[in-house]
């Protein structure tokens, strides 16, 4: 197997030279185990976070579709597709131990009735359902409300906007080019502005007179100081994500929060962070809505495909740059 390895710990931006790339030997299949060969691979932003506790010469962590290529497991037939979290490698070899620990999250990939098999990483996938819980559960968005949503061109952001849409929200979104604005508008938000090179404040002075009822962050930072003022009495806020302050290291603090207490006692803001495992038990209820939906066209994707297994740390970092529209995805 070929396997990336995180070698270095990232000293902000991650840079090429945090991985590295080895030979690995895939060990026997035993009873009980199987072998898998990458599909598509999955970069997503967690990585970063993985990489500051991940010991040095540990295979990257990372999820995937892969084909069983080897089997003594009978639930998981020569040909079958699954998803598993084993890391950025080509060849896996998955014990019954490994397969019965619900920790390592190893599924067979639900039937994509047609649909490609890497949009189970992402809109019938993990970030598929971070929209949809989060959105659903967490901002309770009911029609008429103001959502705003910001990575809105992302994969999550972009399900958001949609799953808002179909709510009956006015929805206002954010992303970082304009061709990637130009594609949020497409999916239906209502006001879509390039946060690169628009006043936040004031985009949101003119677009939100009545405030925001739901705020879905997948950014932080910066971004969340000029859109707290904006916010509804009783307004909540799913605090999803904060990739602005991922690649910031200030002695030793991760993630420093803009949140103003004033605003939040004074606005009697709900502001509740989550991690999408919380919904495990539910996870299928997500994907096959989510699934739902996209075959019936209520909601679009996009997907950014790298080519070559060797560019996994090339895929991974450009999502700091903001090289995605959708789904970052490598095929091998
Ligand atoms: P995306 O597909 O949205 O890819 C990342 C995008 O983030 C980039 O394309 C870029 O778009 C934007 N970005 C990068 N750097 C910055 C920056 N400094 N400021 C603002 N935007 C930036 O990723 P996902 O949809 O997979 O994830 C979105 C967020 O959700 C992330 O914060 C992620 O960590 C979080 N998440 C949380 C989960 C949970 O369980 N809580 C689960 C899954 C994801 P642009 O061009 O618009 O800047």
């Amino acid at each position: 197997s070929k396997v990336w390895q995180l070698v270095r710990r990232p000293q902000g931006l991650p840079t090429l030279d945090d991985f590295k790339c080895v030979q690995q030997q895939v060990p026997p299949c035993s009873d009980g185990d199987v072998i898998v060969e990458a599909v598509s691979l999955s970069v997503d932003p967690y990585m970063r976070s993985r990489a500051r506790n991940l010991p040095l010469g540990s295979t990257m962590f990372g999820s995937q579709v892969a084909r069983v290529i080897e089997s003594k497991n009978n639930d998981y037939k020569v040909g079958s597709l699954m998803v598993h979290y084993q890391g950025w490698r080509t060849h896996t070899h998955i014990t019954t131990q490994d397969i019965a620990n619900p920790a390592n999250m190893i599924k067979p990939l639900p039937d994509m009735e047609g649909l490609p098999a890497s949009l189970g990483l992402g809109v019938i996938g993990m970030p598929g359902n971070t929209a949809y819980f989060g959105l659903l559960e967490l901002c309770e968005p009911k029609a008429g409300d103001t959502v705003l949503v910001n990575g809105a061109a992302g994969a999550v952001g972009s399900a958001v906007v949609q799953i808002a849409k179909m709510k009956g929200c006015k929805v206002i979104a954010f992303a970082g080019s304009d061709e990637k604005v130009a594609w949020v508008k497409e999916l239906g938000a209502d006001h879509v502005f390039n946060y690169k090179t628009t006043d936040v404040g004031k985009a949101l002075t003119e677009t939100a007179p009545q405030k925001i009822n739901c705020y879905f962050d997948n950014v932080g930072g910066q971004f969340t100081a000029e859109a707290l003022p904006h916010m509804a009495t009783f307004g909540r806020i799913a605090v999803c994500g904060a990739i602005s302050t991922y690649n910031e290291e200030k002695k030793g603090v991760v993630m420093t929060s803009p949140l103003s207490e004033g605003t939040m006692i004074m606005c009697q803001l709900r502001v509740e962070g989550f991690l999408v495992t919380r919904w495990a038990n539910r996870w299928m209820e997500g994907l096959n809505q989510m699934k739902r939906w996209v075959l019936d066209g209520k909601v679009k994707y996009k997907e950014t495909i790298t080519n070559g297994f060797e560019n996994m740390p090339k895929a991974f970092i450009g999502l700091f740059h903001g090289d995605n529209i959708g789904k970052a995805v490598v095929m091998p």
